[in-house]
């Protein structure tokens, strides 16, 4: 047994876990990684399928982003960004400006994704009250939603799970029954319907509209909620609606962004622009902890008067604008820009989507396999013919993620939903490999 494996039980206390389940499994001293590989100290290789929870974006120690980092450290670590600024945070604004969806302009920094949620959620909620509308003091969110684990953050989340137990210190949310493709409501299927679940969210806005602030949502990918996938066509009504009521539409792009969904942003399979943006996770290539929120002039403007009216948004974070951070987002624009990443990125998600449909959709325990980008996502069930679900207690998924670690991949399913959400990078082989290696540890726990 490794030693450095004990001590770190002895001080830490681990992000999601339960720190019981580490008796039997330990805690993976990892050293060194490389592309699409991490090494623990024994030198074993690990596949990174699941991007080091969603961020890694361009595999791990990429040598340019590398060096830019070492770069900007041999030149400035950090600035106050209050009234103080510098060329690697202006330099990724503009560059940002210039891709984003229409109208998204002005940009504020905070160090993580919980923490940009938040602040767009404040900036909304001051908007409303500075233009009149002091009653608009609610938010609207969808059901199984996931939008980060700080207080605010989790009140708009519905994923039991993070949020059941905390409810008596969360804020009284207004949940729309969201989509769900694959065990819809109105019989229908993603690639046909009308979205007619969005009569659930026009009900909801006739009902509690003129109280909300602000409807946040995960575009097309409702990630923790177990890579649930729904049509772009959702997303527009969603838009209709919030210019309805006068209620902005708040884009958590936190997963979705950099190209995870095929385009550099989710919403641009919509064709419509959000009021404000989050982004985090693969801003900085999954360098550095870094998230931003992004919004239009309209909603800037509403905050810009003399100091006296206390109009100003008084928000901060110690970390805000760090420049090694935004040294490596700049980096990984480098690296996207001229869109070669993206394009193959997008060639490699039919052959990916492609492979596993082939190698799962058979077996007896696969209710559905869908993929948005080169996020593939494979729901285990009962039974396939009435989608029952596993029993949850049995913990399917888990155990397969332990066969699979020994194996030398990372999966990490959630609940009984396997999924893939490599490094665009990722090439055939590993897809070809990490494939086999989840489906030999599914026919090993599941061998019915
Ligand atoms: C990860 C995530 C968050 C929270 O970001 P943290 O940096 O973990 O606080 C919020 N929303 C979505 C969709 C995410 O995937």
């Amino acid at each position: 047994m490794n030693n450095l494996a004990e001590k770190d039980l002895k001080y830490i206390w681990h992000p999601c876990s339960q720190m019981k389940d580490y008796e039997e499994l330990k805690p993976i001293v990892i050293e060194r990684g490389e592309g699409v590989y991490l090494y623990d100290t024994e030198g074993k290789r690990y596949v990174d399928v699941i991007s080091s929870w969603w961020c890694n974006l361009l595999g791990h120690c990429n040598p340019h982003i590398s060096e830019e980092l070492k770069k900007q450290a041999g030149k400035l670590e950090h600035v106050i960004f209050a009234n103080f600024t510098h060329k690697q945070a202006i330099r990724l604004c503009e560059r940002l400006s210039k891709i984003l969806p229409e109208g998204l302009c002005k940009f504020n920094f905070t160090d993580n994704g919980s923490s940009a949620i938040e602040a767009a959620m404040k900036v909304s909620f001051q908007y409303h009250e500075q233009t009149g509308n002091p009653q608009k003091t609610r938010f609207m969110a969808l059901s199984e939603a996931y939008h980060g684990e700080t207080i605010g953050a989790l009140s708009v989340g519905d994923c039991d799970l993070y949020t059941k137990l905390y409810k008596p210190i969360l804020m009284d949310v207004i949940k729309i029954e969201g989509p769900d493709c694959y065990r819809c409501p109105y019989g229908k299927c993603r690639d046909n319907c009308n979205c007619e679940c969005a009569q659930k969210a026009v009900e909801t806005f006739a009902k509690y509209g003129d109280e909300t602030c602000a409807l946040l949502v995960e575009p097309l990918l409702q990630g923790s909620a177990g890579m649930k996938i729904y049509p772009p066509l959702y997303l527009k009504k969603l838009r209709e609606l919030c210019d309805q009521y006068n209620v902005h539409l708040i884009a958590d792009e936190i997963a979705t962004g950099y190209g995870r969904t095929g385009k550099m942003f989710a919403f641009e399979h919509a064709g419509v622009s959000p009021d404000i943006m989050c982004l985090s996770k693969g801003l900085t290539g999954g360098y550095m902890p870094m998230a931003l929120f992004v919004t239009t002039q309209k909603i800037y403007d509403a905050f810009y008067d003399d100091y006296g009216t206390g109009k100003a948004f008084m928000h901060s974070h110690t970390y805000s604008g760090n420049p090694l951070a935004c040294s490596c987002a700049n980096a990984v624009l480098d690296l996207m820009e001229d869109g070669t990443i993206l394009k193959r990125a997008q060639e490699n998600a039919i052959y990916f989507n492609n492979i596993i449909k082939e190698k799962f959709l058979s077996h007896p325990n696969v209710g559905e396999v869908r993929h948005i980008g080169l996020i593939n996502a494979i729901e285990l069930v009962k039974n396939k013919e009435t989608k029952e679900p596993l029993d949850s207690s049995l913990r399917t998924g888990y155990q397969i993620y332990k066969k699979a670690l020994k194996k030398g991949v990372i999966l990490r399913p959630l609940g009984d939903v396997i999924y893939f959400n490599p490094p665009l990078i990722i090439e055939r082989k590993d897809m070809d490999f990490v494939t086999d290696i989840a489906l030999e540890c599914l026919n090993e726990i599941l061998s019915n």
